[in-house]
């Protein structure tokens, strides 16, 4: 399984392959570019801690 992060809504979403036509189940963008990460990866925990972590910021300006 691979997995994407979502640029447009930071949404995560998982595949069987990064190969084919990925669309962002979330808010539809093309997001077939990105790049596919293994999902449970300690990479895909970080962005999204990253993510989670940057929106509380914004959140709290
Ligand atoms: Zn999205």
């Amino acid at each position: 399984m691979y997995c994407k992060i979502c640029p447009n809504c930071y949404g995560d979403s998982y595949s069987s392959s990064p190969h084919f036509t990925w669309i962002c189940p979330y808010c539809g963008k093309d997001i077939t570019r990105e790049q596919g990460l293994p999902a449970g990866s300690p990479l895909v925990k970080k962005i999204l801690e990253e993510i989670k972590t940057g929106q509380e910021k914004l959140i709290k300006k």
